[in-house]
């Protein structure tokens, strides 16, 4: 089991208090905190070796090329991906799936079918519908239950040769669901169809094997997962990342440059046009060590734990009702209670120290699905506690008091 004493030990913010209250942190699933680890590294690189990558001569250059370039291979190694320049570096996940969608636009024909899940954020929602609109081609949708989970016939009826594209999130961030992608992905091979799954959600619970899965598209934000923000990853296969054309132009992205004509880098640099997150980047390999050090499977297994608590204690509320009760979710509870606005209580959690979010989640066609205007959703990570529990159910009871 986690020595979760010492883990939260890691956390410099976890000390603070918010409100006159130790801070009760369960806004997990829209970023994690920063392990000192992390930060010490975010330090060590503006203090020591910053500077532009792939291009100096000089130590400092070669230094912050070196780091850059061993976190992109943690990260390979990581995800079990077959060859480094399968894995381009991203501002996050949204960047990744806009360069996917941005890339299709020419490979795509007017009546081309793309199959979306019932369950994503908008990220995965939006750049779609926008290759769509300069596409012509159609967008269909995946149902899903009331329980959260995608309805797996109906979308083997949706399958088709006219599927070209197939999308879903790896974990639903607003529900917690797991989905059965090694089943999506191979119903869609089977068509020809190419998959893209949205990891933004399960990075921090699961460590995916971009291999076994044979996914053609991985998305992974580093924010989720104790990295720092405004950097990720798209996973590509050598073979698409080459068919698709480059999504920004600008320096590092080129071989050469007249103004007659311009010939593209190779990968993954085709890819990654202009000065990256050099900082995030090698933070985003630090973030990985630091869960690797901890174990993927012991954290999942403790969140697990912690899912299972809250749920049951939770469900004590009177009148609480969970939306994402799938056989297989993640620590993410989602919930309201009769007759009280989510924001309302959101509004009195935070004045007791405790950060939760209110609203849609990014995931608008989810509340209108169980028409409600938004859920109150708790997130929890391997730092909190079942302590953090309890006084997260302490101040919903004293919530619902003074407001109803
Ligand atoms: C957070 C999240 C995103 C968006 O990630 P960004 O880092 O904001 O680009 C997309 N999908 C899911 C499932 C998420 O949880």
């Amino acid at each position: 089991m986690l020595d979760v004493t010492k883990i939260r030990a890691d956390f410099p913010i976890l000390s603070r208090e918010v409100n006159g209250k130790p801070l009760v942190y369960l806004d997990n699933a829209a970023t994690s905190q920063t392990p000192q680890q992390v930060i010490d590294v975010i330090v060590d690189y503006y203090s020591n070796y910053n500077a532009n990558i792939h291009r100096g001569v000089h130590a400092l250059s070669q230094e912050a090329t070196d780091k850059y370039e061993q976190a992109r291979q943690k990260i390979q190694k990581h995800f079990n991906i077959a060859q480094a320049h399968e894995v381009i570096f991203t501002s996050g996940t949204t960047h990744g799936i806009n360069l996917v969608a941005n890339g299709f636009t020419s490979l795509l024909k007017k009546g081309d079918e793309l199959l979306v899940s019932a369950m994503e954020h908008h990220s995965n929602i939006v750049p779609w519908q926008m290759l769509c609109e300069r596409t012509g081609a159609i967008l269909r949708v995946i149902p899903m239950s009331r329980e959260g989970e995608l309805l797996m016939d109906a979308y083997h009826e949706l399958l088709s040769d006219k599927t070209k594209l197939v999308f879903c999130n790896h974990i639903s961030n607003a529900l917690g669901t797991i989905n059965p992608i090694e089943e999506i992905i191979d119903a869609a091979h089977q068509f020809g169809a190419v998959v893209l799954v949205d990891g933004a959600q399960a990075a921090p619970h699961i460590k995916a094997d971009m291999q076994a899965l044979d996914v053609d598209f991985y998305t992974v934000s580093a924010h989720k997962l104790c990295g720092p923000t405004g950097v990720g990853i798209l996973y590509g296969k050598s073979d698409w990342l080459t068919k698709l054309p480059p999504y920004q132009g600008g320096g590092e992205m080129i071989a050469e440059v007249t103004f007659e004509k311009t010939t593209y880098a190779d990968l993954p640099h085709k890819f990654e046009a202009g000065t990256p997150n050099i900082c995030g980047g090698i933070a985003f390999g630090a973030a990985l060590d630091y869960l690797n050090a901890i174990g993927l499977e012991e954290i999942a297994a403790y969140e697990s734990e912690l899912l299972k608590y809250a749920t049951e204690q939770l469900l004590q509320i009177d009148g609480l009702k969970i939306y994402g009760t799938a056989a297989r979710k993640t620590s993410v509870i989602s919930f309201n209670i009769e007759g009280i606005h989510p924001y309302d209580i959101g509004t009195i959690l935070d004045k007791l120290g405790i950060a939760v979010r209110t609203g849609h989640h990014c995931a608008q066609p989810i509340m209108d699905f169980y028409k409600i205007p938004g859920t109150v959703r708790a997130s929890f990570s391997f730092y909190n506690t079942k302590e953090e529990v309890d006084t997260l159910v302490e101040a919903i009871r004293r919530a619902k008091a003074m407001l109803s």
